[in-house]
Parts: C-alpha cells; sequence; structure tokens
C-alpha cells in the first residue's frame, strides 16, 4: 500500500502513515531511486562502453569484466568463469534467506553496427551491434543490485542479493548452462528486465526453440570437367531445405521453423564438399519443439542418403517457453508505475520521429514511451533462456521504452536508440523498477512465499526440469563460422 495524494492532504493521516511499514518502504525505495539519479552519468558510461565493444555470445570478455569490476568494486563477492563458460559469473552480498537474483545479458548480434543516429549509418560495415540492449539489460540490472545492495547496508535488510552475469542470450543459451549446473538452486526469486519500445510489465510467455547446425560432407570435384566424381554437399543441404520448407504444410499451428545457409561452397567451380545449414525450430510447447525436429533430422537424413553424401548435427541450442508469474509481475507493474515511463527533451522527440519514419510497421506517437501499458498478458514471438530459469525458480521480467515505439527488435533502429540517451533513459526506468521490486522481495516475505506457491501449482506435481540440449557443453564456438 502507498499512500495517495488524498491521504497525504489529510494531516491526520499523515501521522499514521509515517509510522507505518508501507511508508517506511516508500522512503526506501525513494532512497533508492536518487541513488540511482545520482549516479546515472557513470552508469550511463557503462553502458556506452559495452555498446561500443558489441561483442558476441561467449566472447563478451571485455563487457562481462566491465561488469565484475563494478561488482567488485560495490563490495559483491564475484565468481567468474561459473557453468564452464569463461564470460559467465555469480556476483553475490549477504547471506540467509531470502535469495534473490537479478539477471544480467550482455551481448551483441552480428552484422547490426549502428550509429546513434535515424538513418541507417553502420560504425563498421557488417561489425556486430547491441540490437537487443544487452549493454542497457546488463548495466541496469547492476546498477540497481549496486543500489540495493547500499540500502541493505544501510537498513540491516536480511538476506542474499545475487547478480548472475548471463551470456550468449541470443543463441547461445548460457542461463540453460547455469541452470543445469545448480546455480539458481537455492534462489527464491529471479528477475530480470528487457529493452524495448514500451514500458509494459505484463505478464507473458515466449516460444521454446530448439536449434542447431546441420554439416553435410561430401566429395569435391572440378566442377565442369570431371563432376561426376563430386558429390555436393550443397546439394544435400538444398534437398533437406525443400523437405522441410514441403513439411511446414503438416505441422501444427503456431510453428515456427527458420534456416541460414551458414556455408553454401567455396567456388561454382568446385563441387562442394561441405555445406551447413543453420536451423531453428520453434512452439509454445517444448514437447512439439522436439517431435518437429526428430522430423527435420529425418529430413537431413533422407537428403544426405540421395546425395551420396554424409551429415552430422550439432544442436546449438534449446530454450523452455517463459513460465509466467503474476505475483511478481503485479508487484513489478506497481513499481514499474510508481518510477513512470520515458520522456523526451524536444531533440529526442526529433530524433524519434526521423528514426519513425524508417520504420515499417503502422505511424506511432513518441509520447507512447512516457505511458506505462495496461497490465495484461501478452505472450511473444520470440524466445530466450530465462525460460529454463522460469522453471526452476518464480521470475517475472518487465520491458522498458529503451527505444522509440515501434521498433522492433533485431533492428538497426534499436542499436541506434540504445547508443543514444532515449536508450540511457529507458536504462534509468528499468534500474530503478528492478531495484524497487527487489526491495519488495527483501522487505515482504509472504510476497516470496506466494510467489513459490504459484510457481508450484503452475509447473504441476512431479515436475523435473529436463534441459533441451541434453548433455552438451556451452557452444562457446557457436559465433564462430564455419566449421
Ligand atoms: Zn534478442
Ligand atoms: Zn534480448
Amino acid at each position: 500500500m502507498r499512500p495517495s495524494r488524498s491521504i497525504l492532504a489529510t494531516a491526520s493521516l499523515v501521522a499514521i502513515a509515517a509510522t507505518s511499514p508501507a511508508h517506511a518502504q516508500g522512503d526506501a525505495k525513494a532512497a533508492v531511486s536518487s541513488t540511482l539519479d545520482a549516479r546515472f552519468a557513470h552508469w550511463r558510461d557503462v553502458a556506452d562502453s559495452i555498446w561500443s565493444f558489441a561483442e558476441l555470445g561467449y566472447q563478451e570478455r571485455r563487457s562481462s569484466a566491465l561488469l565484475q569490476q563494478e561488482l567488485t568494486a560495490a563490495g559483491f563477492e564475484v565468481k567468474a568463469g561459473v557453468a564452464g563458460i569463461p564470460t559467465a559469473f555469480v556476483a553475490t552480498h549477504g547471506s540467509g534467506k531470502p535469495v534473490i537474483g537479478v539477471l544480467a545479458e550482455f551481448d551483441a548480434l552480428p552484422g547490426l553496427s549502428q550509429a546513434p543516429v535515424p538513418e541507417r549509418k553502420p560504425v563498421v560495415d557488417r561489425a556486430p551491434g547491441h540490437a537487443c540492449g544487452h549493454h542497457l539489460f546488463g548495466t541496469a540490472s547492476t546498477a540497481a543490485a549496486v543500489a540495493v545492495k547500499e540500502w541493505m547496508a544501510r537498513t540491516g535488510a536480511k538476506g542474499t542479493l545475487r547478480v548472475y552475469g548471463t551470456p550468449a542470450e541470443e543463441g547461445g543459451g548460457g542461463k540453460i548452462y547455469m541452470v543445469r549446473a545448480g546455480l539458481f538452486d537455492d534462489v527464491d526469486v529471479a528477475l530480470d528486465w528487457h529493452p524495448g519500445s514500451e514500458n509494459d510489465a505484463g505478464p507473458g510467455s515466449s516460444l521454446a526453440n530448439k536449434s542447431g547446425k546441420f554439416r553435410f560432407r561430401g566429395a569435391a570435384a572440378h566442377a565442369s570437367a570431371s563432376p561426376w566424381d563430386g558429390r555436393s554437399a550443397l546439394d544435400a543441404l538444398e534437398a533437406m531445405n525443400h523437405m522441410v520448407d514441403m513439411m511446414r504444410e503438416h505441422v501444427p499451428d503456431g510453428t515456427r521453423i527458420h534456416y541460414v545457409i551458414t556455408n553454401g561452397g567455396a567456388a561454382p567451380n568446385i563441387v562442394p564438399d561441405f555445406a551447413e545449414a543453420y536451423y531453428y525450430v520453434r512452439h509454445p510447447d517444448a514437447r512439439q519443439v522436439l517431435a518437429i525436429w526428430e522430423r527435420i533430422e529425418k529430413a537431413a537424413a533422407g537428403a544426405a542418403m540421395g546425395t551420396e553424401t554424409k551429415v552430422e548435427l550439432e544442436v546449438v541450442n534449446g530454450v523452455h517457453a517463459l513460465l509466467p508469474n503474476e505475483t511478481l509481475s503485479r508487484m513489478i507493474d506497481a513499481n514499474l508505475r510508481r518510477v513512470g515511463g520515458v520522456k523526451y527533451t524536444a531533440e529526442e522527440r526529433d530524433f524519434a520521429t526521423r528514426l519513425g519514419t524508417t520504420l515499417t510497421g503502422a505511424p506511432r506517437d513518441p509520447a507512447e514511451a512516457e505511458r506505462v501499458k495496461a497490465w495484461a498478458r501478452s505472450d511473444g514471438g520470440g524466445s530466450t533462456d530465462v525460460g529454463d530459469v522460469s522453471w526452476v525458480v518464480p521470475n517475472a521480467g518487465f520491458s522498458t521504452a529503451t527505444w522509440v515505439p515501434g521498433t522492433p527488435a533485431h533492428s538497426w533502429q534499436a542499436v541506434a536508440a540504445g547508443g543514444m540517451s532515449i536508450g540511457h533513459k529507458g536504462m534509468l526506468v528499468a534500474a530503478k523498477t528492478m531495484a524497487m521490486s527487489v526491495q519488495d522481495l527483501f522487505a515482504q516475505p509472504a510476497l516470496v512465499r506466494q510467489a513459490r506457491a504459484e510457481f508450484t501449482q503452475k509447473r504441476g506435481s512431479g515436475y523435473t526440469y529436463r534441459p533441451l540440449i541434453g548433455d552438451r557443453s556451452p557452444p562457446l564456438d557457436y559465433r564462430v563460422n564455419p566449421k
């Protein structure tokens, strides 16, 4: 409960409110919020550094090191290289229950380098860029944790606060290996957030997803002088893709199958002895994903047989759909409303308007960034390895308007806004909302219990977590092409 305007206007009730725990918590939130305001320039610089490093999955050495350095300097105990991943870390403050975790991502996407300007202009052509805003994600989570740690030290609040530095969200599944290694086993609640084009704490699921690289090997030969001596790995790959494209008619509604050819041969005058396709299969239900994946493996085997080539598969990633927790997302929603959305200056409005003309969707009002969306369930079409976390510990996330309204993730427009003041402001909204939500969890044991009860009920009795990736080790080289 927070004192409303009308209560504050009544002198006698102010006196009561001043002594109530809710009022004390309101003060605590205001204090953490001003701590974050006071350090804004510092955290902005941290985010800008990670934005300019733009490191791909499992190669985020500088980005991870920078966040670790911030957490160490703030007094967290940092354990790096966890779960067999050099860039993964767990930073801990305090001891005992409850154990509250905050997730921090920091990987970039290939090919999306972009200057912070409202027209397409790569910083370095075809270089990586932060098109999913993970530089803001990692920095805001770290900033929030540091602010909450100071509040805990000041007030003697009990419990354990953890920051999970989770690499390679974009297809590398860092969190899956951290979950599998048991790093979340004693956690009571784990919160996350994500950059977006609106402020939204409504609950939502995502798609389960399995991905892998099919590698065909044939025999090279002169493509004109002796083509009969060759067996084309590219033919095999195209035959497989064709079979899968026909299969699309016969899969359950809601299925998504996408692929890219990561290697299709070296030159037209050589019969390709190697070809590789990188596949994704998604569906809201992980069991459907596994069933469709088996059929795709059959298409690959059939294609290899018919072309007298060989095929091998490396499963790269596999994530569960998000298990939403309404108890937690209602709590976050209240904090997000308290913080409020992102207000543009005249310059930022101009940037947003110009960038808006490059977007393909229906025109959106830049002022939408100021609003917080009505709390409602909405399921996204993407996938995230937060899904795996959400099946082992009660979890909820939210988004803030770090991008111009209408901007899709994984676009150059997201890189542009994420590298300038609009992204920074959205990050501050996220850091404050995250910090206040963690404060609520430390201050209200009943809230943690309620979130756990909902989690247990939704997961069903007898549930055992099984990763979709099986027993493979982290694909530390999945961004290094080709094999
Ligand atoms: Zn992404
Ligand atoms: Zn993302």
